[in-house]
């Protein structure tokens, strides 16, 4: 499906739960092409990448295979784009030790943070975006504000953070880059990015300013915090809350305005700021 001229999304249906919809594999540019992502070490994911070349037609060839971050629905066909596609690979190098054994050693070129990749007759921006993972790239084409996000924004819902301080950072990143429209790892295409990234900050700062204000009360533990603002959701989801506000407070604490006494699940927060 072509989104842009020269800019096509191969979407390949999930199941998974934790996965929205389908998952998207990127081919930008004319006649030699970028992909941006593989999907799954799995036949579906070849073989869709597989008839949307063929439907390009012989003119069209991937001469590169760029991927978001290190995590395997998205790197796990890269040996499959390098042996049958003879793709050029490249990724943060901090992907490169993860997927090294898979994709076979020396076969990925590191990517450099403000590298511009030319491709196709398009012009693509690498940015690091630390946040989703510590090996997070974001893809920027500025002439058409297109913004190529991974799993640091998704199609639908929200994603998960394994560092938040960097991940807000990220967020404001991308906020200058006054991105037009947004291409997730999975789920579909985000036409209102600006608002989209707008509304991920809002979120986050939300849950934050709930969190100081019942520090500013009283120290608590994270259990004691989640019972507090979580109070009118279900229990079940708890768990995940936990980790959700242990995020905060490791950012915050990494701020200044947040202390921390004791370890494990006794550790009691106090309002440092
Ligand atoms: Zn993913």
């Amino acid at each position: 499906m072509e989104i842009a001229p020269g800019i096509r999304v191969i979407q390949v249906p999930e199941e998974h739960v934790m996965r929205p919809v389908f998952t998207d594999i990127y081919l930008v540019g004319d006649g030699e092409l970028l992909m941006i992502d593989t999907g799954e070490e799995a036949d579906r994911f070849s073989q869709a990448m597989f008839s949307a070349l063929v439907e390009l037609g012989p003119s069209c060839k991937v001469a590169q295979v760029c991927v978001t971050h290190s995590h395997m629905d998205h790197c796990g066909g890269l040996r499959w784009a390098r042996e049958t596609l003879g793709a050029t690979i490249r990724a943060h190098p901090a992907v490169i030790p993860k997927v090294e054994k898979k994709v076979g050693k020396d076969k990925i070129q590191p990517l450099k943070d403000g590298e511009v990749l030319k491709v196709g007759g398009k012009r693509i921006e690498v940015h690091f975006t630390p946040g989703h993972s510590e090996d997070s790239v974001c893809y920027f084409i500025r002439r058409e504000r297109i913004l190529f996000t991974g799993d640091t924004i998704l199609g639908v819902g929200t994603t998960t953070v394994n560092d938040l301080y960097d991940y807000m950072a990220t967020m404001e990143q991308l906020l200058k880059l006054k991105p037009r429209m947004i291409l997730p790892g999975h789920g579909p295409v985000i036409p209102d990015a600006s608002r989209t990234i707008q509304e991920y900050i809002a979120h986050r700062n939300m849950r934050e300013r709930q969190i100081s204000q019942q520090l500013q009360r009283a120290p608590r533990t994270a259990h004691g915090l989640v019972r507090a603002i979580y109070a009118d959701v279900d229990k079940r989801l708890h768990r995940a809350a936990r980790g959700n506000v242990r995020q905060h407070l490791k950012k915050l604490e990494k701020e200044g305005l947040v202390r921390v006494e004791g370890a494990g699940a006794r550790a009691k927060y106090y309002w440092a700021g």
